[in-house]
C-alpha cells in the first residue's frame, strides 16, 4: 500500500513551500489510492516554537488537506511527534554500531575544528579524519563508562559500493555523494538523533513508500541512500519538488512579505485557489504565447502531461489529472498575479452553485460591515446579489468594499474620478436621460429585472437619440460615481427602485 508523509519540523508558521509539499504529498497519494501521514520533526529542542504545531494543523486544516493519520489522528504508526520515538532512533544507532558500520567519536567540538581546518589547508575534501574510528574497544568502553560525551557516526568506509541516487523528478545524480561530509553524525552528544537518522528511521519503520519533499533536501539524499544500505534497508522511492522563485528570481524567504500560508487565510485568498495556484508551480507549463501547445515538437513527454499553467481546477480534478513524472525539476516563479486570475475564477466558479455563493456572501458581511458600519445595506442576501453581479471582477473577495462602494454608500459625485466622467457632458443631457429613465422606472407595472431595465434603457436612449455611450456613461455616473463596474441594468437590479431613483435625481442637482 501506498504510504507518504509530510514532516515538517515545528520551527515556525508554514510557509508556501511547505504548504506545496503538503499538498503534493495529498495529491500523489490520492492518485495512488494512498494515505499520508503528518509527522512532526521535532528532535531539535532549541529550534522549537511553541504554537508552530498548532499553526501547522491549522493552515493544513484550512487548506482542506486531511492528513490520514498524524497527531489527533492515531494509527499504526504511532506516536507522530519525534520528540517521542528517541529509543527507536538510539536502537538503530545501536545496530548500526554493532555491524560497524558506525563508531563512537569522543572528539570535542575545538579538536573537531581544529582537524577540518588541517584538512582544508591541505585541500582534502573530508571533514573528520577518522581518528575515532581507530580505537579499540576496550578503549572505547573505558571512556563510555568514564561517563565522556561522544558522538555516534557513520562509517562510511563500510558501505557496500554505492549506485547513482535516482530521483523521480530529478533523474539520475551524478557524483551525488562528493558533497557528503565524512562520516557524518547521527546521533548527537545528547542522545537526540541528527535529522538524517530520524529520518530514514521513521521512514522505514512507518512503511513509507515514497518521500515527496522540498529540493532543499536533495543534498542530503545520498546520505539517507547509505544509510539504508548500512541498514540493509530498501528505501523508498524519492522525489525532490523544486524550489520556489519569487518573481524576481530570487529565492522565496520571510524577506519578501507573503510567504506565510497565515498571511493568505488573514488576506481572504481561496483555500482551493491557492492549491491549484502552488499545484501548478512545477507543475503548469507554461506555454510560449506564438506557439500553440499541439504543434509544438519540441514539447517533451513530462510537459505533454501536464496542464496549462493556468488551468483552473478543483482539488479532486488536479488528482484526476496529476501526474508526479509530469513535474519539471527547474525552479519556478510563483507569480501573486497568476494567483489574482486564479482566485477570481474559483469565486466565479463557487458563485455559480447556491452554497458556494452563500459562503462568499457570509465571509464578506464582516469585511464590508468593517468598511461601511453605518451602512444599512450590508446583509448576506444583498450581499448574494451584489457578489452575483460582481463577480467577474473580484480577485479576491475582500476587495468588494474598494471596487464596489456604491452599493453600500451614496456616490461621492465630487470625486475626481466621478468628475472626471461627465466633463464634457452638458447639464441639459444629462437632465434629459436620468429625467426619461425616472419616468420610466416610477411606472407602477414596471417589473424590476435585469432585462427589463436594459430594454428600458435601450429605447430612452434610442428616443432621445442620445449615443448609448454618452447616455450610459451619465446613468452609470449617477448611480455608481464610478468608471468600472457591473453594466448599468445590474447596478441598478441590485439598488432596487427607490435606490436607483433618488441617485439619478441627486445626480442632477
Ligand atoms: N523536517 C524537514 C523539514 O522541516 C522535512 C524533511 C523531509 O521531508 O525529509 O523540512
Amino acid at each position: 500500500t501506498v504510504l507518504l508523509r509530510f514532516a515538517p519540523s515545528p520551527t515556525g508558521a508554514l510557509h508556501l513551500g511547505g504548504l506545496r509539499t503538503a499538498l503534493y504529498n495529498h495529491l500523489y497519494a490520492r492518485k495512488l489510492g494512498g494515505k499520508w501521514i503528518l509527522r512532526i520533526e521535532d528532535t531539535d529542542a532549541k529550534r522549537h516554537v511553541p504554537g508552530a504545531v498548532e499553526g501547522i494543523s491549522e493552515a493544513l486544516r484550512w487548506a482542506g488537506l486531511e492528513y490520514d493519520y498524524g497527531p489527533g489522528r492515531d494509527g499504526p504508526h504511532a506516536p507522530y511527534f519525534q520528540s517521542e520515538r528517541l529509543d527507536l532512533y538510539k536502537s538503530y544507532a545501536h545496530k548500526l554500531l554493532e555491524s560497524g558500520h558506525a563508531y563512537r567519536c569522543f572528539c570535542s567540538p575545538d579538536k573537531l575544528a581544529e582537524t577540518r581546518e588541517k584538512l582544508a589547508r591541505k585541500g582534502s575534501n573530508s571533514t573528520y579524519d577518522k581518528t575515532c574510528l581507530s580505537l579499540t574497544e576496550e578503549e572505547v568502553g573505558r571512556r563510555v563508562r568514564a561517563g565522556e560525551k561522544f558522538v555516534v557516526r557513520l562509517n562510511d568506509g563500510r558501505l557496500p559500493e554505492r549506485t547513482t541516487p535516482s530521483d523521480m523528478i530529478f533523474g539520475a545524480l551524478r557524483d551525488a555523494h562528493a558533497s557528503l561530509p565524512t562520516d557524518p553524525v547521527l546521533l548527537k552528544s545528547d542522545l537526540f538523533p541528527t535529522y538524517h537518522l530520524a529520518s530514514v528511521v521513521d521512514d522505514h519503520e512507518m512503511g513509507i513508500t515514497h518521500v515527496v519533499r522540498g529540493e532543499e533536501w536533495l543534498p542530503s539524499l545520498p546520505l539517507h541512500l547509505d544509510l539504508y544500505a548500512s541498514l540493509s534497508l530498501k528505501p523508498p522511492q524519492f522525489a525532490h519538488l523544486p524550489l520556489l522563485l519569487n518573481p524576481d528570481g530570487t529565492k522565496m524567504s520571510k524577506r519578501h512579505g507573503d510567504v506565510q500560508v497565515m498571511d493568505y487565510m488573514r488576506r481572504g485568498w481561496e483555500p482551493g485557489a491557492i492549491l491549484n495556484w502552488l499545484a501548478l508551480a512545477g507543475w503548469g507549463v507554461q506555454h510560449d504565447a506564438t506557439e500553440s501547445p499541439a504543434s509544438s515538437s519540441s514539447s517533451t513527454t513530462r510537459e505533454r502531461n501536464a496542464p496549462d499553467s493556468t488551468a483552473v481546477m478543483s482539488v479532486p480534478e488536479i488528482i484526476e489529472k496529476f501526474d508526479l513524472s509530469a513535474l519539471t525539476h527547474r525552479r519556478t516563479v510563483l507569480d501573486p498575479v497568476k494567483l489574482e486570475y486564479i482566485n477570481k475564477h474559483h469565486i466565479m466558479r463557487m458563485c455559480s452553485t447556491p452554497d458556494g455563493l452563500g459562503d462568499i456572501a457570509r465571509r464578506a458581511h464582516g469585511i464590508v460591515k468593517a468598511a461601511f458600519p453605518s451602512s444599512q445595506y450590508t446583509s448576506e442576501n444583498y450581499l448574494r446579489d451584489v457578489i452575483r453581479v460582481l463577480q467577474g471582477r473580484l480577485m479576491n473577495f475582500q476587495d468588494l468594499p474598494s471596487i464596489a462602494p456604491f452599493f453600500f454608500e451614496s456616490p461621492d459625485l465630487l470625486a475626481e474620478e466621478a468628475k472626471a466622467m461627465v466633463k464634457s457632458t452638458s447639464v441639459f443631457d444629462y437632465q434629459k436621460a436620468t429625467q426619461a429613465v425616472i419616468v420610466r422606472l416610477d411606472q407602477p407595472a414596471f417589473e424590476w429585472n435585469i432585462q427589463n431595465l436594459l430594454d428600458v434603457l435601450h429605447e430612452e436612449s434610442a428616443t432621445l437619440g442620445m449615443s448609448s455611450k454618452v447616455f450610459m456613461t451619465i446613468l452609470r455616473h449617477a448611480v455608481s460615481g464610478k468608471k468600472t463596474g457591473p453594466s448599468v441594468p445590474e447596478i441598478m437590479f441590485v439598488l432596487g427602485p427607490q435606490r436607483t431613483v433618488e441617485r439619478l435625481q441627486a445626480g442632477d442637482e
